[in-house]
């Protein structure tokens, strides 16, 4: 059959032997609805200082509970949001919602970051800073229990304008982290030119630190480069003791994985705070 989407003016043949291309289309046309239908919620994953395992701070990732499809990975549907111009909308909901949340746990007693997610085409917009800063007034979070994850491909795809963005960010006095570092092909110098504070060491990394030396090794110098530079660095996607003993081994600041905690709903980050003082 034949069907008209993306708003472009495109037709395109779908096959119904080809679930593939269905599943996409469905999924990019309904997620034009998902926010309204409140299909759309965000899980938060512990970040753990690596020396006191105190909790520091959550990362928001979000969820998709689609009617038909079930829970959606936003590995699978981020991708297609961006393609389809859905990300202003839900970008802008992840950094209200995960900004109100923070302010409930610092109102509680546990100011903790919260890490969002820009993607590519939000950290591209003229007006991205804007939009943050009414976020932080509207939600009176604190600028800088607010970090914004961003990648490195983002980043220098455009690098001469993501850089007046960042800056533009920065002066909000919040914090900005590399995502994912170390899985593009980039040159290392945008990290002294960039307004960086934490660089976020792939899980692709974490997850072969106990086969090979030279891993450890590779590891051990991003650690060091990010000392170097004055930033801070967490590894991503520890699911093991062993390679959280390696990490604390080569003073790797923070750490976020499985071992330490799955993303998890807001209440149960809540259970993992330091109980207050009744007043
Ligand atoms: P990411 O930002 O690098 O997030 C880390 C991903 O690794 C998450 O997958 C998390 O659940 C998973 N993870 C954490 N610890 C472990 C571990 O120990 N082992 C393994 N195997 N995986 C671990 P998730 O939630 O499926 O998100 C996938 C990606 O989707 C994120 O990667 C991020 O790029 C994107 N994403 C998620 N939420 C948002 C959002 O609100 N906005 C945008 N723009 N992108 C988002
Ligand atoms: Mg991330
Ligand atoms: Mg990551
Ligand atoms: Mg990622």
């Amino acid at each position: 059959y034949q069907v008209k989407y993306g708003g472009r003016g495109h037709h395109r043949m779908y096959c119904e032997t080809d679930p593939g291309a269905s599943r996409k289309f469905i999924l990019e046309k309904d997620l034009g609805l998902a926010l309204e239908r409140e299909q759309l919620f965000l899980h938060y994953q512990p970040q753990i200082d690596s020396g006191t395992l105190e909790l520091k701070g959550v990362e928001a990732l979000i969820r998709w509970n689609h009617p038909e499809f079930g829970l959606v990975s936003p590995a699978e549907f981020i991708p297609i949001a961006e393609e389809s111009g859905h990300i202003g909308a839900i970008g802008g909901w992840v950094l209200s919602e995960a900004c109100t949340q923070a302010k409930r746990w610092s109102d509680e007693g546990s100011p903790i970051k919260v890490g969002v997610n820009l993607s590519p085409q939000q950290l591209h917009r003229p007006d991205i800073a804007d939009q943050v800063r009414n976020v932080l007034e509207q939600t009176g979070l604190p600028p800088e229990l607010l970090d914004l994850e961003i990648t490195e491909s983002a980043a220098l795809s455009r690098p001469e304008l993501v850089l007046v963005r960042l800056q533009e960010l920065k002066r909000l006095g919040l914090t900005i982290s590399v995502d994912d570092f170390g899985t593009g092909y980039s040159s290392l110098s945008y990290l002294e030119t960039f307004p960086v504070d934490k660089i976020k060491i792939a899980r692709q990394f974490t997850s072969k630190l106990e086969n090979r030396q030279v891993n450890r090794m590779i590891v051990s110098h991003i650690v060091d480069l990010a000392r170097t530079l004055e930033m801070s660095v967490i590894a991503e996607g520890v699911e093991s003791e062993n390679q959280a003993a390696i990490l604390r081994a080569i003073e790797c600041v923070e750490m976020q994985g499985y071992l330490f905690g799955h993303p998890v709903p807001p209440e149960e980050i809540s259970r993992m705070l330091p109980l207050q003082p009744e007043l």
